[in-house]
């Protein structure tokens, strides 16, 4: 959008799309959290450009690149930990309270649309959640808290505390198996839905960007919150390129 008036006639279209569907899916990205101080991957000054991610296979393979990758989520502590949900969250967890979205997908790890009021049940993490860890061996849970010190003790992540396997952040690292579940039920609410809305993601991470085309062909109108172009503006029926936080505070 290039102006303002351009902006507030968007989201007039945005909110009378709303109104006529009976299903909105909203699809969300590491940009709906950067107002609430989580860096995204791709934009500059963005995780990506610090860090290489670590692939899953090197983590299991490599106990000093598991080690890097502890040491990295707990340089994040602070900022996971004093992350509040923005304007964005808030207004999407409106959305599914009036009942016109029946679930938020979400590539998001950092736990905020829980924090936003929307029930567990109707958040769909398709790349986990980093706020506690799993053992990679019986999935048992554990609590940051727990691994932490002895982390720092250590100068390593101890092993899970019941089966003694390699503990992991519960999130889903490049070519690790996309959590079937939460796939299955992702695809299925894209296919249903009849208005899907991509809001702060690049669209270049499958095959969770496979979602928005998904709902497309199967009839959805499509849109786009971003403030970069993606590789589906071309196919959206409506592309706001603005301030998610601007944009979404101010549907009613
Ligand atoms: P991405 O970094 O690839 O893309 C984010 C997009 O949001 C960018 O195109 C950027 O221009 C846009 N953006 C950033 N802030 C914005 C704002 N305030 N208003 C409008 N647009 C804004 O993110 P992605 O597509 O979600 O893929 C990255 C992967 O990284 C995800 O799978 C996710 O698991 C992970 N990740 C998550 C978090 C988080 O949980 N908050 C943070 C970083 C990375």
């Amino acid at each position: 959008m290039d102006s303002h008036d351009d902006l507030k006639s968007g989201v007039a279209r945005l909110e009378a799309m709303i109104v006529a569907a009976s299903s909105v899916l909203p699809f969300t990205g590491a940009g709906l959290s950067t107002e609430c101080g989580i860096p995204d991957f791709r934009s500059p000054g963005g995780l990506w450009t610090q860090n290489k991610p670590i692939a899953f296979d090197v983590f299991l393979a490599d106990a000093t690149m598991r080690n890097e990758a502890w040491r990295r989520r707990f340089a994040m502590q602070e900022v996971f930990d004093g992350a509040r949900p923005g304007r964005g969250h808030v207004a999407l967890a409106r959305l599914v309270r009036t009942g016109r979205a029946p679930a938020i997908i979400t590539q998001n790890i950092d736990n905020l649309h829980q924090d936003s009021g929307v029930d567990g049940e109707r958040i769909i993490e398709i790349h986990g959640n980093t706020t506690y860890a799993t053992c990679l061996s019986c999935g048992l849970r554990h609590d940051l808290d727990w691994i932490r010190p002895r982390f720092v003790a250590e100068g390593e992540a101890p092993p899970c505390r019941d089966c003694g396997g390699i503990l992991k952040t519960a999130t889903i690292s490049f070519g690790q198996p996309m959590p079937a579940e939460a796939m299955r039920r992702a695809v299925a609410l894209a296919r249903s839905c009849d208005l899907f809305i991509a809001i702060g993601s690049s669209l270049v991470v499958y095959p969770a960007a496979g979602l928005p085309a998904l709902a497309k062909e199967n009839g959805a109108r499509l849109v786009i919150i971003n403030r970069e172009p993606t590789p589906f503006d071309s196919a959206a029926d409506l592309v706001l390129r603005g301030d998610i936080g601007d944009i979404l505070e101010q549907l009613k």
